[in-house]
């Protein structure tokens, strides 16, 4: 390299960590209660890791209980008033907010890459997909309607009409730290719901910076309160039990879901619950191979397989099974690995060492029962939690690996030799949030997606999500839908009023 070659490399990379620094910077690192930025009441704080060098980027504010019964405090005050706003204006702060996200997003995406890990180009597509979320609920605010009917006896009236559940609990989840916060947020704000928002502790800062954009598109205060906290057990089972929260909408593993659930029983909540997948990747002998491959590379390697819609178990005819592993194998063994803000990466860390370690064992448990590795799985030398892009062929069906969530870019794949037979197998596990089918015969797609057990099928294509459209699961994945026509309804409750007429 030159000598005028070093300098600008020197100088660029002066810069990129400027930008680094600056993104972090910016964000508060407090707690939002009530309007207002304020420290927690424990003095404690809560370390934020880079998780491809394992550095500690910055701390924020750790609450404890008592900030957390005062963050309730002020979405119960701010409830009244909140209701009773034109909801025109709902839609409008919600409609500012999404332009907001979209102006910001390359600052929003470096700033989620650095906590999470997924490549900035990810971050980004994620901002793009986290901004539709306010931008649907902003056009659904206005959209709350009612109903006037005649009752079937001819004398009475029935007047249908929806209010908010009232203030709602949110906890979100650290895989996709922006989106499955504004996919709670935005049907909580049009339907006149004040809020308290945990974001996971791995990664606060994407929810801190959304929580000033909101601010700044002219939500009022008690509207939105955020804890951040190391402590998510002790800090949040006092607001449920509280009695005021009237509703808890959830993100995370099944194991937390049930915990929820059973503390929202004492006061019955309402609830949504949007937990663990294990989803099942068909692909069918008269399936579009080019199709399928990159149905299943978009289902595994987006979010480094670190999504509850990630393919889990890949099911291939045995006609194309050979074929298909070839042409997966190619295309996952060329991906780059490394720190998410490097050029032409996709696929970035895991999010801790315990992801790491979980992937380890379910490979080793998987090949020690016969399943051969097509590329891929060895760990990466750290720092950071990385783990490379993986394919397994003849994974037996009872692999660990076949009833568990990988979480990471691990591809197993297993022949089939009939429809019933696959379907039996898609079906065979407790979870049901998304199935994925690749089939160019109209009668066997439409025949499977009735057959399977899954709130969500992906029908030649590897990406279901989409603010527009009803996300959710059936059996142990979860309760209620995000989203689409139905999103809000789960914000709101529907009152009947029986009118006599004389
Ligand atoms: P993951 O295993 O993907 O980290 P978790 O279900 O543990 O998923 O976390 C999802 C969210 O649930 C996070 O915001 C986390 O802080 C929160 N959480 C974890 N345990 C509890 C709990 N006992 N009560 C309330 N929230 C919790």
């Amino acid at each position: 390299m030159g000598r005028m070659e070093l300098v600008f490399a020197e100088v660029e990379e002066r810069g990129v960590q400027s930008a680094e620094k600056t993104v972090i910077q910016a964000v508060h690192k407090e707690l939002f209660i009530d309007g207002k930025w304020r420290a927690s009441s424990t003095g404690r704080s809560l370390p934020v890791e880079d998780p491809s060098t394992g550095e500690v980027l910055c701390e924020v504010a750790d609450a404890g209980v008592e900030d957390g019964l005062a963050a309730l405090d002020a979405a119960v005050a701010a409830q009244k008033d909140w209701a009773a706003y034109a909801p025109r204006e709902r839609g409008e702060i919600l409609r500012r907010a999404y332009q907001l996200l979209l102006d910001r997003a390359d600052d929003l995406a470096l700033l989620m890459t650095l906590e999470m890990g997924k490549p900035v180009a990810e971050a980004k597509g994620e901002i793009t997909y986290a901004a539709e979320f306010f931008r649907w609920f902003a056009e659904e605010a206005v959209r709350i309607d009612g109903g006037y009917a005649t009752a079937p006896n001819g004398q009475g009236r029935f007047l249908v009409m929806r209010q908010p559940v009232g203030p709602c609990l949110l906890i979100t989840p650290w895989n996709f730290p922006m989106a499955m916060g504004t996919r709670k947020l935005g049907p909580a704000i049009a339907a006149g719901c004040t809020v308290v928002i945990k974001p996971a502790e791995q990664t606060p800062l994407s929810m801190l910076a959304l929580t000033d954009i909101l601010a700044e598109a002219g939500l009022p205060a008690g509207v939105l309160n955020v804890l951040t906290t190391s402590d998510p057990g002790p800090v949040m089972e006092p607001l449920i039990k509280d009695g005021r929260i009237r509703k808890i909408s959830f993100t995370g593993s099944t194991a937390v879901g049930k915990i929820l659930l059973a503390q929202a029983a004492d006061k019955v909540l309402r609830t949504s619950m949007e937990l663990g997948g294990n989803a099942p990747f068909l692909v069918f002998d008269d399936a579009d191979l080019d199709v399928a491959v990159e149905g299943a590379m978009m289902a595994k390697t987006r979010n480094m397989g670190e999504a509850c819609t990630a393919a889990n178990r890949f099911y291939v005819q045995r006609g194309v099974a050979q074929e298909f592993g070839r042409r997966l194998t190619s295309r996952m063994a060329e991906l780059k690995v490394g720190r998410g803000t490097e050029e032409g990466v996709k696929i970035g860390p895991l999010i801790d060492n315990d992801a790491i370690a979980k992937v380890v064992e379910l490979v080793a448990d998987a090949t020690a029962a016969g399943a051969k590795v097509l590329t891929g799985g060895s760990t990466v030398d750290g720092p950071g939690h990385f783990y490379p892009p993986t394919v397994l062929t003849d994974v037996p069906r009872d692999a660990r690996m076949g009833r568990e969530e990988i979480f990471g870019p691990v591809a197993p794949i297993s022949v089939f030799d009939t429809e019933d037979e696959v379907i039996a197998a898609a079906n065979d596990t407790e979870f049901g949030l998304v199935s994925y089918v690749f089939t160019t015969n109209i009668n066997r797609a439409l025949r499977v997606s009735e057959r399977l057990e899954a709130g969500m099928i992906g029908l030649n294509t590897g990406l279901v999500s989409n603010p527009a459209a009803p996300f959710g699961g059936v059996k142990q994945s979860g309760v209620g839908r995000e989203g689409g026509r139905i999103g809000i309804e789960e914000f709101l409750e529907v009152k009947y009023v029986a009118v006599g007429l004389s």
